[in-house]
């Protein structure tokens, strides 16, 4: 094995293949993607439910078909990649040191890095659920790991918090194995999963849904979970005294968010965005340091796989372009603003840098109807608006604007903004 690549990929999932085979086509001789699992295609792998690759493939393909297409393809290459292999540290002149077990503790060096690592789930302790402390509480993502690859039920009688994806996946998932589930409790007046996934995974099973509800203690007997007490909420998102729901159920799973994986991104030195708790990054993925670039849930937490595949790719083809160009050069650097929306990607975006079209992502704070998206300079004044009959915090949105477009903002700020209409 070699000790230095044109470059390396952090992470093996969907996001690490797309920029991998990106990277080849684009300039890169020599390309190595390292995963810490023992086969490639990440959280895909135990998404055995279909609804993958609709806009990408234009058919319903399950996650580990999804992720399947792309290993063929780098097995087709002359893609080198690790397994079993842990990325310990990434350094800001690109180099990467990993261990496994085969090869013990190596240090590879890159020309051009892409930090694919994805995210994590948020667990009890980060939303500090009162009561005991049994065995039966899980978050959602171990679950389906549990259930899909490992082959165990965590449990028989399942109370879901959070209406995310992932919860209402596993809704459907644990009441085909055979559990009863008793309830999906959601914090907020709104579900924060895609409406398909209400429908099929809920609707489908009569599983109620609790909305503007949380559970206000998880009591235990032998060391298991055997009560579970859910509250009504107000505005303030705090319990309502008298609205006590008892539950007698033997598991939890938690549904509460993800956060995207960047302890490695920090320790390079890599400027994070408190927005997205990702890296901050150029119109191409690029991060802070050059020659490092990010893509997929380890920049923001996407909700199709399809949308991580097109940013990856752009990822890779970026990487592969550094190796064989050098940095991208721009006399103006636009900074993107978020005015009422969440999670603005890209942060900053290279003038010069733009063909025909650049790609911004977002997600709304609050569902919106008959709304629009307002596209301002710095000063307020309005370059262009979309339309959207509705906008919910749990879809993306992306928007393609043309470079005539960015070309008409009067300053160095692209600011988007959304208002319902009256
Ligand atoms: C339950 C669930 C249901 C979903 N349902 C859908 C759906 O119906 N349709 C859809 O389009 N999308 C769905 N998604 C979303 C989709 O799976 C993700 O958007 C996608 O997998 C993100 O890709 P990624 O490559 O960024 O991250 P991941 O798939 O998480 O891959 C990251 C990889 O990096 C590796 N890694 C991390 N740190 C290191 C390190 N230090 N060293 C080495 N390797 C490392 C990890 O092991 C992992 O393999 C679902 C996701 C979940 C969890």
């Amino acid at each position: 094995m070699r000790k230095e690549y044109d470059v390396i990929v952090v992470g093996g999932g969907p996001a690490g293949l797309a920029a991998a085979l990106q990277a080849r086509q684009n300039g890169a001789e020599s390309v190595l993607i390292i995963e810490r699992d023992k086969e490639l295609g990440g959280i895909l792998n135990q998404c055995i439910h279909n609804g993958f690759g609709l806009h990408h493939f234009k058919e319903e393909l399950t996650g580990p078909e999804y992720a399947g297409r792309y290993i063929d393809e780098v097995k087709k290459t002359d893609i080198e990649y690790l397994l079993d292999t842990m990325v310990i540290q990434v350094t800001p002149d690109k180099q990467v040191y990993c261990t496994n077990e085969e090869n013990g503790y190596m240090v590879l060096q890159g020309k051009a890095i892409v930090l694919t690592m994805g995210c994590r789930e948020r667990t009890r302790g980060a939303i500090a659920i009162p009561g005991d402390r049994p065995a039966g509480v899980f978050t959602a993502g171990a679950a389906q790991r549990y259930v899909n690859i490992e082959g165990y039920m965590p449990g028989k009688r399942v109370l879901i918090l959070g209406s995310g994806d992932i919860g209402l996946i596993m809704a459907r998932r644990m009441s085909l194995e055979g559990a009863k589930v008793v309830g999906c409790v959601e914090l907020m007046p709104y579900s924060n999963g895609l409406n398909r996934n209400i429908v099929q995974c809920l609707n489908d099973f009569d599983i109620p849904l609790y909305l503007a509800h949380t559970i206000t203690d998880i009591q235990g007997k032998d060391g298991r979970v055997n009560k579970v007490i859910v509250q009504e909420v107000g505005p303030d998102r705090n319990p309502v005294p008298g609205t006590e729901i008892e539950f007698d159920v033997d598991t939890v799973l938690l549904s509460v968010g993800l956060i995207p994986e960047n302890e490695l991104s920090k320790t390079a030195g890599i400027d994070i965005d408190r927005g997205t708790n990702g890296p901050i990054v150029y119109e191409n993925m690029e991060t802070s340091i050059p020659g490092i670039f990010a893509a997929g849930n380890v920049v923001h937490v996407h909700d199709l796989v399809d949308f991580v595949s097109a940013e990856s790719e752009v990822a890779g083809k970026a990487a592969g372009q550094y190796v064989k160009n050098g940095e991208a050069q721009s006399a103006t650097t636009l900074e993107t603003k978020a005015v009422n929306v969440g999670a603005l990607v890209p942060q900053k975006i290279r003038k010069d840098a733009i063909e025909k079209s650049v790609q911004i992502s977002f997600r709304v704070r609050t569902p919106m109807h008959d709304a629009k998206i307002l596209i301002k300079d710095g000063q307020g004044n309005q370059v262009a608006q979309f339309k959207r009959e509705h906008m919910v915090p749990a879809e993306m949105e992306n928007l393609v604007l043309p470079k005539v477009l960015v070309d008409r903002l009067a300053d160095n700020t692209l600011a988007v903004e959304t208002v319902e209409e009256a």
